[in-house]
């Protein structure tokens, strides 16, 4: 089956045919380690994620023998020293426990771990010697201890993104610098002082810039020329026409990459999301409000990926309950334990072409009221969804009403012995509020969760 997908140096969707089918090569860039990734830094994950498994799925069928997928840890970046700065924490705890989080919170979206996962600072050496090259070749030039690539020695420049040099130059926020041959030049290399980390190099101690990092990586990881490279499409500039830029001076006879994939940006009910607005949240913000991983999946791929995405809660609302009903009708599935079933074509070709996940989803909600459960599974798992790993919070639910229904048992009790039915009408009221059946007799107390029910706020009630 033909992949389809639209590639954002030649602005058209293209099928997909790897450079070399014995290994479909994709680098993703990754998260530079200094914070909680919020929800936005989550929707490549998982768009990159899907891609990932349907490479896979579709590998033996195609006669494709491997997939790598590589997503760097940029853990060295002024963000890093600053943290560790006014935290007065070592940088390498910073690090440490910043990269840990963003597995645990990653895999609680459901995401597979990529084949590899560099760390920029193990990669120096290669960074060292790429800039030697280029400078070798006359792409870049050593002041002051930087050392900087010479954007105008690269006619390529700003193809990615469609823009000239010089509307870069008028709407670019570009440093000068003395030491700059031309505004648009950018670090490879910079002086390091003595409290911040920094490497021996033929310029002198100091630290490498952001983009020679992914450059540096893939290279080394996927070789000259590989298939996919993904983002955010706030890295397509300058990020990704740097990282172009350095690869292809460096390695002219390779190509680097050959499609590139951009995601839109995640906004929050309509607005972008950001701290001054108070309306910035972190995965583990929603994990720990009781919102599944699932969930926030299912959200997340709601949308197509070139579209902006808005996170809303009713939209998580929406989800829960569809995975809920999905999770109960394919619970019970006893055919198919081996997940022998495969998933529908017509979800396949959704997802074919150019990832249509919300395509998908749709035709999934079909499968569900035809009742082609075995199919439904297999679909969805496709896109990392019903997974049996992923299904506990399902459960929460039953546990959270079985607490409640103790609870009120009790309290009816001490009404009746003391003729005050204060206490046990409040505790009524309050789950009636959020969205709970209550049902009182002789037989005993027996809730239900209605359709509007807000599982978090029970778990808070008191
Ligand atoms: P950063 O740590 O800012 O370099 O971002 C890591 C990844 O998350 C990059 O691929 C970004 O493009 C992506 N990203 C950052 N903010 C958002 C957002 N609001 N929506 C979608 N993706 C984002
Ligand atoms: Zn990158």
């Amino acid at each position: 089956m033909d992949i389809f997908l639209t590639n954002t140096a030649t602005r058209s969707k293209e099928r997909f045919t790897p450079l070399n089918p014995d290994n479909v090569r994709m680098y993703v860039c990754g998260p530079t380690v200094y914070d909680r990734a919020h929800l936005g830094n989550a929707r490549p994950v998982i768009v990159f994620d899907v891609l990932y498994r349907l490479l896979r799925h579709l590998a033996s069928e195609n006669g494709w023998g491997k997939v790598t997928y590589v997503r760097n840890f940029t853990d060295v970046d002024d963000k890093i020293n600053a943290r560790a700065a006014e935290s007065k924490r070592t940088i390498g705890e910073i690090t440490a426990e910043t990269t840990q989080w963003f597995l645990d919170d990653m895999a609680a979206v459901g995401a597979l771990e990529p084949d590899h996962m560099p760390r920029a600072t193990q990669y120096v050496p290669q960074m060292v010697a790429m800039i030697s090259d280029l400078i070798g070749k006359g792409h870049a030039y050593a002041r002051e201890g930087h050392v900087l690539f010479r954007v105008r020695s690269y006619e390529g420049y700003g193809k990615l993104s469609g823009r000239s040099v010089d509307d870069m130059i008028a709407g670019a926020r570009v440093e000068v610098a003395p030491f700059k041959e031309d505004p648009m030049d950018f670090v490879l290399w910079k002086p390091s002082d003595a409290d911040q980390p920094g490497w021996d190099s033929p310029w002198g101690r100091g630290r490498p810039g952001w983009h020679i990092e992914c450059s540096a990586m893939a290279q080394e990881l996927l070789g000259d020329s590989f298939d996919i490279h993904g983002g955010g499409n706030d890295l397509m500039f300058p990020h990704h026409e740097n990282e172009i830029a350095q690869s292809c001076c460096a390695h002219p006879e390779g190509g680097f990459a050959k499609v590139w994939l951009h995601n839109e940006m995640l906004q929050v009910e309509g607005k972008k999301m950001s701290k001054s607005l108070g309306n910035f949240f972190t995965v583990r913000d929603l994990l720990d409000q009781g919102v599944p991983g699932e969930v926030i999946r299912f959200v997340m791929l709601s949308t197509h990926y070139r579209k902006p995405m808005d996170w809303t809660e009713k939209k998580a609302r929406e989800a829960s309950r569809t995975l809920m009903k999905w999770r109960k009708l394919t619970g019970e599935l006893t055919e198919d334990l081996n997940g022998e079933t495969a998933p529908t074509p017509a979800v396949l070709e959704a997802l074919c072409d150019d990832l249509n996940t919300a395509g998908a989803i749709a035709l999934m909600h079909d499968l569900a009221s035809q009742g082609a459960l075995a199919e439904l599974r297999a679909s969805a798992r496709i896109m990392g969804l019903l997974a049996d790993d992923m299904g506990h919070w399902v459960e929460r639910p039953g546990q959270i009403l079985d607490a409640w229904v103790q609870r009120l048992t009790q309290a009816r009790e001490v009404a009746l012995e003391t003729k005050n039915f204060a206490e046990l009408d409040r505790l009524k009221a309050v789950l009636v509020g959020a969205g709970v059946e209550v049902q009182m007799s002789k037989a005993g107390v027996v809730l239900s969760a209605g359709p509007e029910v807000d599982l978090a706020e029970l778990e808070n009630l008191t």
